[in-house]
């Protein structure tokens, strides 16, 4: 079985405050653990940005519980493509918050220093991810 990664953006249908957030991590980590799922998750008011790593149809069968979830809405997939290897395999699912954001990565990979992942091309996301987790492995 091949590896797969899919990229999406969404935005929080409410407010989400720091203990959802924390839930939703909680979740996630124990879920993707079991599914030998890796990845990314980039949060800043109102948007995120998610990597998920790991087999087809772990990836699918993750990807389309996140979309049923209404505690965030208008999700588009950036790009979903099978992978030689993992780029997140430290984390079931990592996470960087808005305290985290660079300001020099989101000038680097958008057009100006808002985080709108809907308007990063797939390259772009791809790359701002792997900025976000190189600044997550030194922090
Ligand atoms: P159950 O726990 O049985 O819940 C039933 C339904 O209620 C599901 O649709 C669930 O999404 C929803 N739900 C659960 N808790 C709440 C709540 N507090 N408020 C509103 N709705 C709720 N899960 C993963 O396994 N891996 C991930 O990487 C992952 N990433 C996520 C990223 C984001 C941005 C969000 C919002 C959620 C993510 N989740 C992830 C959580 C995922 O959406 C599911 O809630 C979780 O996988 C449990 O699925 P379930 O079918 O067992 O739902």
């Amino acid at each position: 079985m091949y590896l797969f990664r899919l990229i999406y953006a969404s935005e929080q249908s409410s407010l989400l405050s720091r203990s959802d957030i924390e839930q939703i991590l909680a979740v996630s980590q124990t879920n993707n653990q079991k599914a030998d799922v890796t990845g990314l998750l980039c949060f800043n008011n109102p948007y995120f940005l998610q990597c998920l790593e790991g087999s087809r149809a772990s990836v699918n069968a993750t990807f389309n519980r996140i979309q049923k979830d209404s505690r965030h809405a208008n999700l588009v997939i950036i790009s979903y493509h099978q992978i030689a290897e993992r780029s997140f395999e430290q984390w079931s699912m990592g996470y960087v918050g808005m305290a985290k954001f660079q300001r020099e990565a989101l000038l680097k990979y958008s057009v100006n220093q808002q985080f709108d992942p809907f308007s990063m091309s797939d390259e772009s996301s791809l790359a701002f991810l792997f900025a976000m987790a190189k600044g997550l492995m030194h922090s």
